[in-house]
């Protein structure tokens, strides 16, 4: 829709087109792709900058979509939040990532965390903390080896149920994670109304760390105001020694991204977490 060419609106518009029928068909796929067993979990590893070990795994999801391949949750988590779908597709998350957290910290790191994506529709609804309690019952896992991250996105409605559901998740040693911190204009609002134990400073801001400037005194001062929060501060997107090096500095406690993994398969995590194994 370019002023240049008053036109070329026709041009386009075929393709705007087919990007609204993809989307209405993904949407009506998104709805059977739970049931289908198309989903499926990712893990992300993500290691202490105090100790060098890995403290645990941040579970990324996955569609394979049966004719359309491998889909990013980028593309189908948003599709999913509007038309609801978000429950059904959260909970089964839930209950993948924590089965799988009990198996590991009992195969291989007694103190594996899971971090697990959660949307903020998920947090209003009334009975979420509740079915998070009993998935956890289901599998043994104490509510200490669960994370929950939210992403500041989303404009902080005042539902009563978000309260009651931030107390009983704290009640049972769960923590609360800002994810991507800093890209969202609700930063200060997040803090303010969440017990939050952990920011994760979001990629962008890392990314010319060290040599720019501006973005390393941003860091800094999120490590800082992290720990005076009394949270506990990630690195995301970390994908060479010298972030990881600049923010073992200044004192960040974690650090996620390709220089430690990729995202991997849950047998691939397996591998990982053997190798990396205390003896
Ligand atoms: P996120 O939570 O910020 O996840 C980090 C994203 O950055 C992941 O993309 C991960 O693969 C990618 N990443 C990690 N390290 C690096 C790195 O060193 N370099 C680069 N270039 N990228 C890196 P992914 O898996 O495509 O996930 C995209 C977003 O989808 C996530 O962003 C999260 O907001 C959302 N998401 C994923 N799984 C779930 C879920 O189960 N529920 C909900 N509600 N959202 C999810
Ligand atoms: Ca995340
Ligand atoms: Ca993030
Ligand atoms: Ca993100």
């Amino acid at each position: 829709l370019s002023r240049e060419s008053p036109g070329s609106w026709v041009r386009f518009h075929p393709d705007i087109n087919s990007n609204w029928r993809r989307r209405n068909r993904l949407q009506a796929d998104l709805r059977q792709a739970v049931a289908r067993g198309e989903l499926l979990l990712n893990y992300q590893p993500y290691v202490s900058l105090k100790s060098g070990k890995v403290a645990g795994a941040e579970a990324l999801v996955r569609w394979q979509h049966p004719e359309l391949g491998l889909i990013s949750p980028a593309d189908f988590i948003p599709l999913a939040e509007e038309s609801g779908v978000i429950h059904a597709l959260g909970e089964w998350v839930l209950q993948e990532g924590i089965r799988h957290a009990a198996q590991w910290r009992q195969q291989y790191l007694s103190n594996f965390v899971i971090s697990i994506n959660v949307s903020l529709l998920q947090l209003e609804d009334a009975r979420f903390a509740e079915v998070v309690a009993a998935i956890l019952a289901t599998y043994h896992l104490p509510g200490e080896a669960l994370e929950l991250e939210v992403t500041e996105g989303l404009a902080l409605r005042n539902t009563p149920a978000i309260d009651s559901n931030l107390q009983l998740l704290r009640a049972l040693g769960i923590a609360i994670a800002i994810d991507d911190f800093g890209t969202g204009y609700a930063s200060f609002s997040y803090l303010r109304r969440f017990p939050v134990e952990k920011l994760k400073i979001d990629k962008q801001f890392l990314d010319h760390v060290p040599e720019n400037e501006s973005s390393s005194n941003l860091v800094r001062m999120i490590v800082a105001m992290g720990h005076t929060l009394g949270a506990s501060v990630t690195g995301e997107g970390i994908e060479n020694i010298q972030q990881a090096r600049f923010l073992a500095r200044h004192g960040c406690d974690y650090a996620q991204g390709y220089l430690i993994s990729r995202p991997l398969a849950p047998n691939a995590l397996e591998q990982f977490l053997a190798a990396a194994r205390p003896l």
